[in-house]
């Protein structure tokens, strides 16, 4: 029997058990009222414009032209927006276009190739996407079709895109929940409640008691001044019989005020989206679920909050990580790669091919590439190429950063083997150094995301929770 508290937690899922939008709305009713109507193409020869162009069914009058989706004249190849990627992200446009219309059905005519519909879809589901609506289960205002040059086209065949769009929705409304509302005892039951008994999954979730049993002593130092006990959610995806598994990391701070050493309020202000890199991982392990992806994965949430109290863990305390290396704390603001170490050494101890943290990590990585793009480090240089290919195939850009070993030597410290921050610069490199003190001999990649976006951009019809990394990951998934 599930305590009541779960239960509860487990009925609501903060309106997500609906699923996925899209499908909602192409399963909505037809009412009587106005059709918009748009239709889709990549020009020919050059692929480089996307018109959409929106009509009302009364009078065949052209209500509105989008403005076309220019490519952006990017000097780096790996930057350049697919064809695909400007067909997901003119979905955007066109969803809040029509919606500014009174129609009460929208029919989409695709005239591109199968692989591009599926792109369709995806960027659908991604502009269908509002925080509000989903708390207030709100049904669809209008219809949506969707033909393929003139023929209907059923959701199933657009399932590629809606699981993977829906799985990027997910993860954008797990980091926009309040941090009132989402907490690592919530997170974990939600986790547990949304995902276990899906195709493929299993869920564990490890509280305060097996963290301590485990000697996770940074991740349970992280929790230990908020009232809310730390979490770690494993979960467990298998669609290959043998393969070895794929290790998932994120970083799953509900809410951080820095602990001690307090953060500004301009810094704090957004610190509900510290857990972006676990909301990322828990949607690549829903897409690998919906889609039947042919790899194992064993994926990790390292939950917790970090609180101020007469509990909090303390600049110049000593804790000894899982992995038996002693930590003097710097900073108790570096926190997440204090739950992220001791949940790597959780992965790699389980032998895995690869594994792959995922991290809201550092400022400093947002400063250097800005909020677009993810910083991309690694022990492996055909895992960073592979996952760097990976995020311009999917539009979930991200940067291969060096791992400047040298840099190491900023992170001794007299009293402990390390340190857990640095002062000055380069502080998105020393992080990851940091982190990759805890993964031994395993290939592994760390990318330090933002998981934000701060205005509507392309298929995000809403500024908020991003799910950044997702589709990196996914397209990723298929190739390993
Ligand atoms: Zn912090």
């Amino acid at each position: 029997m599930l305590k009541k508290s779960r239960k509860k937690a487990i009925k609501s899922f903060w309106g997500l058990e609906a699923g996925s939008l899209l499908t909602r709305y192409m399963n909505a009713e037809g009412k009587a009222g106005r059709t918009a109507r748009a239709e889709i193409r990549l020009d020919k020869p050059k692929g480089t414009r996307l018109p959409l162009r929106v009509w009302d069914s009364e009078d065949e009058a052209r209500l509105t032209v989008l403005p076309l989706v220019a490519e952006e004249p990017e000097r780096e190849s790996s930057l350049k927006a697919t064809p695909e990627t400007r067909i997901r992200d003119a979905m955007g446009p066109l969803i809040t276009a029509v919606e500014k219309l009174d129609v009460t059905a929208l029919e989409i005519d695709f005239l591109g190739s199968p692989t591009q519909l599926t792109q369709v879809a995806l960027g659908l589901e991604i502009a269908l996407y509002r925080f509000r609506r989903v708390i207030g289960r709100e049904e669809p205002k209008f219809s949506v079709t969707i033909k393929a040059k003139g023929k209907p086209v059923a959701a199933k065949s657009l399932h590629d895109g809606i699981a993977l769009g829906w799985s990027i929705n997910v993860a954008r409304h797990l980091t926009n929940l309040p941090p009132n509302l989402l907490n690592p005892k919530t997170y974990a039951e939600f986790a547990e409640g949304f995902l276990a008994g899906r195709k493929g999954l299993k869920v564990e979730v490890w509280d305060v008691k097996r963290l301590k049993a485990e000697k996770m002593n940074l991740h349970v130092g992280v929790g230990r001044g908020s009232n809310r006990q730390p979490r770690l959610v494993r979960i467990k995806y298998t669609g290959a019989a043998k393969n070895p598994a794929v290790a998932l990391v994120g970083k799953g701070i509900t809410f951080d005020t820095g602990g001690l050493d307090i953060k500004p309020s301009s810094g704090m202000r957004l610190m509900k989206k510290d857990m972006g890199g676990s909301a990322a991982v828990l949607g690549a392990a829903l897409w690998a679920s919906e889609t039947g992806a042919k790899c194992n994965l064993d994926a990790l949430l390292a939950l917790a909050e970090n609180s101020i109290s007469g509990k909090s863990f303390r600049p110049s305390d000593v804790i000894r990580a899982r992995n038996g290396m002693t930590v003097e704390i710097h900073n108790t603001d570096a926190e997440g790669r204090l739950v992220l170490a001791d949940a790597l050494d959780v992965a790699v101890s389980a032998k895995p091919k690869y594994v792959i943290d995922v991290a809201t990590l550092t400022g400093a990585i947002k400063v250097a590439l800005g909020p677009g793009l993810a910083g991309l480090f690694g022990n492996s240089r055909p895992l960073v190429n592979a996952l760097h290919k990976s995020g311009q195939q999917a539009g979930d850009l991200n940067w291969p950063m060096p791992l400047v070993q040298k840099y190491k030597g900023m992170l001794n410290s007299n009293f402990a083997d390390m340190i857990n921050a640095t002062d000055g610069f380069g502080g998105a490199v020393t992080a990851a150094l940091f982190l990759e003190k805890f993964v031994g001999e395993v290939p592994w990649a760390h990318l330090d995301i933002y998981a934000w976006k701060d205005a509507p951009d392309g298929a995000w019809c809403e500024a908020g929770g991003s799910g950044q990394a997702v589709a990196c990951l996914a397209e990723w998934l298929r190739t390993v």
